[in-house]
């Protein structure tokens, strides 16, 4: 099911997709895919693995320059409206590899970035929380 912002403020549910790119996603994949069921359902989040169906892109990990296009084609395949949450240091900023000649300096260059959850790595609790923040912002 596909739904949209106005859906978001008053059933509370919106379809979210992960792009886990380096360690952060794996704290992504610990909150999405199953071991918080409850507060998933609380906070009204259907994850998704198709850019078509997802409303809310999560970015998490070490973004390369290479890999910048894929990040930036799966958000344009998305319907809108559409946000993006940016997690852990390497998507906000480049984190540690902030110098690399590779490595990009924060996915904020590309695309609207709508909350942006610090950490190296954050918490799973910590995208529930940026998953929270957005909830509020677009209800
Ligand atoms: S912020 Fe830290 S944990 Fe996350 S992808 Fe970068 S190096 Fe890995």
């Amino acid at each position: 099911m596909t739904v949209s912002t106005l859906d978001w403020g008053t059933t509370y549910r919106v379809t979210v997709l992960d792009l886990g790119l380096a360690c952060c996603g794996v704290e992504v994949m610990a909150a999405l895919e199953g071991h918080r069921p409850e507060q998933l359902a609380a906070l009204g989040v259907d994850p998704v693995h198709a850019a078509g169906e997802a409303h809310v892109l999560v970015v998490s990990g070490t973004v390369t320059d290479v890999m910048l296009p894929v990040v930036i084609a799966t958000y344009q395949e998305m319907p809108e409206p559409r946000y993006v949450i940016s997690v852990g240091a390497c998507s906000n900023t480049g984190g540690p590899y902030w110098d690399s000649y590779s490595v990009t300096k924060g996915i904020d260059q590309a695309l609207p970035v709508h909350v942006a959850v610090p950490g190296c790595p954050p918490r799973p609790e910590a995208l529930l929380d940026g998953l929270a923040a957005l909830h509020r912002m677009v209800s």
